[in-house]
């Protein structure tokens, strides 16, 4: 339902929670928040609002790279183990996702019969065993390299404990904006999370992935053709 990720200077996890609170019009039933916190990805989820979910939170989760989700379910009760992020078997890999994928089923026997433990009812979590599982060297490749195998709809975000400098995101059929700050870069699915924070702002296209790190981010296409992109100015209204 609600994505949102954070690279930069300040401690992720208070920025994450503030816009997540600001997608909560929105609707939804769960949340979560994953950081790497001295380069170890530490997830809290909760069922519920994202108070709950801040109430949840230790005390102090430190790190400057995160992503966060409110949930929708459309696979799978809302659970606390069916909330995301989602995260691989060794839980180096998260994943947050708006969407639908349609071939998540076939996906899911697949990983079971190549012995992956699934760990949800989600079509999202295979996302984080498919990208874990890719061969590829650099977290983008990794990413393309899973998003090959799905069909169906998706804006994600994706955290590697293996490249902590950086989000990589992806869009088809749901929302992804990038916003625009001085050495730190916020990611939405909705412009209501970035307005605080930033007017400078990158729309996805659908078919396009990010690169997102504290000093920029960089579009391409799956077959890694480069994007350029011009930053547009929101108008905020008085
Ligand atoms: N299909 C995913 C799920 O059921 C994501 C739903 C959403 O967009 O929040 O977990």
């Amino acid at each position: 339902c609600g994505i949102v990720g954070y690279v930069g200077r300040q401690h992720a996890a208070p920025l994450l929670v503030e816009g997540l609170s600001r997608l909560e019009y929105r609707g939804y039933d769960s949340a979560g928040v994953a950081v790497l916190t001295s380069g170890k990805p530490r997830a809290v989820r909760t069922v519920g609002r994202v108070r709950d979910l801040e109430a949840a939170m230790p005390k102090r989760l430190a790190g400057t790279v995160g992503i966060g989700h409110t949930r929708w379910a459309t696979h799978g009760p809302a659970t606390e183990a069916n909330a995301h992020p989602h995260a691989s078997e060794d839980g180096r890999v998260l994943v947050v996702h708006n969407g639908i994928l349609d071939n998540a089923a076939a996906l899911r026997e697949r990983l079971a019969a190549d012995g992956v433990t699934l760990a949800s009812d989600t079509d999202t979590e295979v996302l984080a065993h498919l990208v874990s599982r890719s061969d590829a060297t650099s977290l983008e490749d990794k990413v393309i390299d899973a998003l090959r195998q799905v069909t169906g709809t998706y804006a994600i975000a994706v955290l590697d404990a293996d490249h902590p400098d950086r989000v990589v995101v992806a869009r088809n059929g749901s929302p992804l904006v990038l916003g625009l700050g001085e050495r730190e870069m916020f990611i939405a699915s909705d412009v209501a999370a970035l307005v605080r924070h930033t007017s400078q702002v990158v729309h996805l296209e659908d078919g396009e992935l990010a690169t997102v790190t504290a000093s920029g981010f960089h579009t391409f296409t799956a077959d890694a053709a480069s994007v350029a992109k011009t930053p547009e100015t929101l108008e905020l209204s008085a």
